[in-house]
């Protein structure tokens, strides 16, 4: 297993400060935790993610699994899932965002964007994703996220460098300069075995479609399953000139 350090509730940083700090500040924290966090294992990384920025710091989470909430939880229970809900998921991302907030020790908050899917068809015509993806993201992705994260000064993804070539440079702790935020990528060095032992071991609650073929999974209209020999991002915006949503 990838992370064999067992977090306890004792852990889960005494009375983790609450205090607002500058973008100079952050900027800083950021920049040190970077080179001595690099090699350090998953929970150490948000241990120090969790004990510095108490709650101001956030998991961010597709519900493609809860491998990152689940790590965070050992050492913040009741640390915060922030998830976003597009009005385009699969119920079964839903299903798996239910089912984390069910069982597991952490605060899901949901985000949606300003307008709902019919009120954006109005305005924009129907299917929008087909047409101008960018924009479709922009509004019901990088704009809810902006809003949702405004609380914060730190928040962690499941990015990690094996996942496709645009995130082969992921930093474990990295400076979110357009958001001027604290980005911690904890598992931004595990390999996808590292995440399936992981998953195994603690019975980690994953979005049902992994085991039906898709690898990576986003809204409906804009992911469909992999091939052999693709890597595991390529099911999203398939054909499209496109491969992220703009969140990273
Ligand atoms: Fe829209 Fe597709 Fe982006 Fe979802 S992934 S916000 S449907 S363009």
């Amino acid at each position: 297993a990838p992370d064999k350090e067992h977090g306890s509730p004792s852990a889960a940083s005494a009375a983790p400060p609450q205090e607002q700090r500058s973008p100079d500040e952050l900027a800083r924290l950021a920049e040190t935790a970077g080179r001595e966090l690099e090699d350090a294992p998953a929970l150490e990384v948000l241990r120090w993610a969790a004990g510095t920025f108490g709650r101001r710091f956030c998991v961010t989470s597709s519900m493609e699994d809860a491998v990152v909430a689940h790590l965070a939880s050992r050492v913040f229970p009741g640390v915060s899932v922030v998830f976003l809900d597009t009005g385009y998921h699969f119920p079964e991302t839903i299903g798996t965002r239910d089912a984390v907030e069910a069982v597991m020790d952490v605060e899901v908050i949901t985000l949606t964007p300003r307008q709902t899917v019919a009120q954006q068809d109005a305005e924009y015509g129907p299917r929008l994703h087909d047409r101008d993806p960018n924009l479709c993201c922009a509004l019901r992705k990088v704009q809810p996220l902006e809003e949702g994260l405004r609380t914060y000064d730190a928040w962690a993804t499941g990015l990690r460098r094996d996942e496709s070539p645009t995130r082969a440079r992921t930093p474990v702790v990295g400076w979110d300069e357009r958001r001027k935020k604290v980005k911690v990528s904890p598992i931004a060095r595990w390999t996808q075995q590292d995440v399936d032992s992981y998953i195994a071991e603690h019975g980690v609650l994953t979005n049902p479609l992994l085991s039906d073929g898709y690898t990576s999974v986003g809204c409906a209209p804009c992911t469909r399953r992999v091939l052999a020999g693709e890597d595991a991002r390529a099911g999203r915006w398939a054909g499209l000139d496109k491969t992220e949503c703009g969140l990273h």
